[in-house]
């Protein structure tokens, strides 16, 4: 009889990865479905960092590195922290990562125990709570509205500490709300963090350069810089640099806790793909002016999705200040009818029908922990948007 273990047994697989594979398994059936659900940029990779990853293999960088980055690709992520985030990381304060992914899940299985709390603010990026599960602690959840724009207040953060909280997630830009605090609210979240000693922060700034606020964007160790030994700044190349593939994360953070994160990584995946670092290296260290062309593209789509998905009825979407997700409100859905006669009475009942009677993919906010809401990701062309929100809109306005 098959034995799984305990661990694996406390966590379930990403939804949002179901979502995309399942709009893949209608397409190959020649079904019209447009999927919103895929958490990826649709631009390409820049023409210079493939061109670098190519130099390094004809170079011959095709072995081995060491484990946790190579010094190249470390000084290319200090000069990445200076330049974007005012930030001085040593290079024994930087590990390079499987993916930005890797990076939280090295973290949190390197420090987390049985019993510890980590506290997520929802709607959370959905690994979150998985990777704090499969580490063995429990994820303390902290709800933020869309009345509240889908970030938490200071009082909520406070309330949620515990003399057994281990680590804060902290996640902005947010994916799934698109949400994104300004330098005066990470002051008064970095407040909170001073009055409890006990607690570290995992800043995940992933979405940093999908950016639409008109204040800059800022992190917390940035704004916080007597927190810095209690912050692990996490970062990646995935969506400023369409690199998704590539598998590169990396942190800034304590010696101790980077020396930890290399530790366990040096059992399991030992380094990232040499050739994937070589480009990383590449996109962090050179010309970054793409990265605005790219959001004007995004803020176009961004306007057009709001504006026609607040035309349908039922729906509340707020304006989000980065990342390509909008998270609307769907309060006004439940309860009603499909015109075949099924009661929508939860956000995952609305999204099936959407797929299946407009043939639209997005992802229900039970999957980011904050319902009922949908995340719709406008990382798809201008044309394929409109024909979705207006699919949304007539089902939206065909439930009675
Ligand atoms: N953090 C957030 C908020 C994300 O949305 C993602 C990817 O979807 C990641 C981290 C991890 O990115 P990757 O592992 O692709 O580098």
């Amino acid at each position: 009889k098959p034995h799984l273990s305990a661990a694996l047994g406390r966590i379930q697989p990403s939804a949002t990865l179901a979502m995309t594979a399942r709009v893949t398994r209608l397409k190959a059936e020649g079904v019209d479905v447009i999927g919103l659900s895929a958490g990826e940029p649709d631009f390409d990779t820049p023409d210079f960092v493939k061109e670098a990853a190519i130099a390094a293999i004809r170079a011959g960088q095709t072995k081995y590195t060491l484990v946790d980055g190579t010094v190249a690709l470390k000084e290319a992520i200090r000069g990445k922290f200076r330049r974007d985030n005012g930030l001085d990381y040593g290079l024994d304060q930087i590990t390079v990562n499987v993916g930005g992914k890797h990076t939280l899940f090295n973290a949190l299985v390197a420090t987390v125990d049985a019993g510890d709390e980590v506290v997520i603010p929802a709607p959370y990026w959905v690994s979150y709570p998985d990777i704090v599960a499969f580490a063995g602690g429990t994820p303390v959840f902290i709800a933020a509205s869309a009345a509240q724009h889908y970030k938490i207040t200071p009082a909520q953060l406070d309330q949620a500490i515990t003399p057994k909280t281990r680590w804060v997630i902290f996640n902005s830009p947010s994916n799934p709300s698109g949400a994104a605090y300004s330098p005066e609210e990470l002051d008064a979240i970095g407040e909170v963090i001073r009055r409890h000693p006990h607690v570290m922060v995992m800043c995940d700034d992933m979405y940093e350069h999908v950016w639409y606020a008109d204040f800059a964007f800022s992190t917390l160790a940035q704004r916080c810089p007597d927190l810095i030994d209690r912050i692990l700044t996490v970062n990646g190349c995935s969506k400023a640099y369409a690199m998704t593939g590539w598998r590169i994360g990396f942190a800034g953070g304590p010696a101790w806790l980077i020396k930890a994160i290399g530790k366990l990584q040096s059992q399991s995946t030992s380094n990232p793909c040499s050739i994937a670092q070589a480009a990383a290296t590449a996109a962090l260290g050179g010309p970054q002016q793409f990265l605005d062309d790219r959001n004007a593209a995004f803020r176009k789509r961004r306007d057009m999705v709001v504006a026609m998905l607040n035309d349908a009825p039922g729906l509340n979407c707020p304006v989000p200040d980065g990342a390509f997700y909008v998270y609307p409100d769907a309060s006004g859905c439940i309860g009603k009818k499909t015109p075949s006669g099924h009661v929508i009475d939860s956000d995952e009942a609305l999204i099936d029908y959407f797929l299946d009677s407009a043939r639209v993919a997005a992802v229900h906010g039970g999957a980011f922990g904050l319902s009922p809401a949908f995340r719709v990701s406008y990382a798809t062309s201008e044309a394929v948007l409109k024909e979705a929100c207006v699919r949304i809109q007539q089902a939206c306005a065909a439930l009675s």
